[in-house]
């Protein structure tokens, strides 16, 4: 490892969200391991909740193999409450964002360690911008399916018919992808979206496709051949997925986890092998008491059962202090007398490691990509229960195109509590009977193909050194900076 100064810097920009934090993470951290000097900067909002969680301090730099992380946090200028309208926040933060992440660049190159190459993710599209008016190069980490890459592009270019005001219930033919229902594009390019901000903060960055010099995907080319290989006809796509198996390659403790994870090791441990039904809808997914509810009582119905031994970790994050996701959800009365010591609650968990678990049967989720990626590269069955976004169209490549998975439902715009008794249906034909059967075996082929993927001369592990060579010899880098 040499002097820090003498590193090439890589500046890397997050939204500040879980699950778009982590993918970009694990990228800054192999490309620190493979000798570079990487700042990895988010909001001082998601940074303050970060170091409460982990043991991040701010500008420390962090070994990381054959070069160095650390973290860098701007402050978006908002409070807590305003930052809830991200109809107002998105504008907000690309102001503010522009304007230190420039100052924070000069501050690099006046101390010699001058920034040659800007990474950023998907809502912050402004940042390739930066970049080109900088002279700097820059990638984006596109952290959804290559199917919603696919979705946003043709809907961006009105490539083909999507539902409209007048028609809104049409299904959507795209190139390479089996039919998708309405509901099943994500939702935010569905008119009735009540988030249409966030419909054109993704389609910002299909605005600026032609600035970054590539566009990595945390997926990999065998799970998403067909449509990988039709996308990146019109665009230079390096799938580098699952990065968060990938990464596991550098061996580095750094997380990025904005809740800090309760141990659930032991307690998987003392579980029987493939038992414990794990339940958990990611970090902006709250479910309303009733639904809440039923999934107990579903789960309750199961556990009773003579047929089944079963048990059940289920991730209740704790209400936020105001706004979105304030209000206190409990668990229904007499619930712990029946589960008895069947069951665990956690605000948070280490969800790669639960997944990896032997005991792990299968997975109740909210089909985030993440969650998706890590369920797959896992060998773990998927109990779909989609909300909003891309996770309407991750349900449907889980069920039917990955054949891993079973569906609970079909997102918040079925508008419609999900009962007990489906609930209970579900969970039994995941866990027994020559469904569940079939589930499992799919689950491991796409474990085995996405560890061969990152594995020493896989597609993904090619790919990433690829990206890496690109930046590290600098051939990326096609203009000399301004900064
Ligand atoms: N996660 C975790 N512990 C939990 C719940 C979630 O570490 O208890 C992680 C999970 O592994 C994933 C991310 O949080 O990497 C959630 O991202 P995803 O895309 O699945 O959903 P989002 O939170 O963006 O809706």
């Amino acid at each position: 490892m040499g002097s820090d100064q003498a590193l090439v810097h890589i500046f890397l920009v997050s939204f500040p969200g879980q699950g778009h934090v982590n993918p970009l993470l694990s990228l800054g951290k192999l490309l620190a391991s493979g000798g570079l000097l990487i700042t990895f900067c988010t909001t001082e909002s998601f940074g303050r909740e970060m170091r409460k969680a982990t043991n991040i301090v701010d500008g420390v730099l962090t070994p990381v193999g054959d070069g160095f992380i650390r973290f860098e946090f701007f402050d978006d200028g908002l409070d807590d409450l305003k930052r809830l309208d991200l109809d107002q926040y998105l504008p907000q933060l690309e102001h503010f964002g522009k304007e230190l992440i420039v100052r924070m660049l000069r501050k690099y190159a006046g101390e010699n360690r001058p920034v040659s190459f800007l990474i950023n993710n998907p809502y912050i599209p402004w940042v390739s911008d930066l970049a080109e008016s900088l002279g700097l190069p820059s990638a984006m980490l596109w952290v959804q399916s290559c199917a919603c890459f696919s979705a946003c592009y043709h809907y961006f270019h009105g490539l083909v018919p999507f539902p409209s005001e007048t028609q809104m219930e049409i299904n959507v033919q795209l190139p390479s992808m089996p039919l998708l229902s309405h509901d099943e594009i994500p939702s935010f390019l569905h008119p009735s979206t009540p988030c249409p901000f966030l419909r054109r903060a993704i389609l910002g960055q299909f605005k600026n496709l032609s600035k970054p010099f590539c566009v990595l995907m945390d997926s990999f080319q065998e799970l998403e051949n067909d449509n990988i290989e039709y996308m990146s006809r019109f665009c230079p796509i390096k799938p580098v997925g699952p990065l968060f198996k990938l990464t596991k390659q550098t061996n580095s403790m750094v997380t990025g986890d904005f809740l800090k994870a309760d141990d659930c090791a032991a307690w998987l441990d003392s579980k029987p092998p493939s038992s414990v039904i794990y339940i958990s809808f990611g970090s902006v997914v709250r479910l309303n008491q009733q639904q809440v509810n039923e999934i107990a009582h579903g789960l309750l119905a199961l556990l009773s059962g003579d047929e089944l031994e079963v048990s059940f970790l289920w991730v209740m994050r704790a209400p936020a202090s105001e706004g979105f996701g304030s209000d206190k959800i409990d668990l229904p009365d007499g619930f712990w007398e029946k589960a008895g010591d069947k069951g665990k609650v956690v605000q948070w968990c280490p969800q790669e490691q639960v997944l990896a678990h032997p005991s792990t049967a299968c997975f109740v989720s909210h089909c985030g990509w993440n969650s998706t990626m890590e369920a797959v590269a896992s060998g773990v069955p998927v109990v779909a229960f989609p909300q909003w976004g891309d996770q309407v169209t991750d349900a449907k490549y889980l069920v039917d195109v990955f054949k891993v998975g079973i569906r609970l439902c079909r997102g918040k715009a079925e508008n419609r509590v999900i009962s007990r008794e489906e609930v209970e249906n579900c969970l039994r034909d995941v866990t027994v009977g020559p469904k569940a059967v079939e589930m499992k075996a799919n689950a491991l082929k796409w474990k085995k193909a996405a560890e061969e993927a990152v594995a020493e001369g896989g597609t993904s592990n090619r790919n990433f050194k690829a990206f890496l060579e690109e930046v590290r010899t600098g051939s990326a880098l096609k203009a000399s900076p301004t900064v």
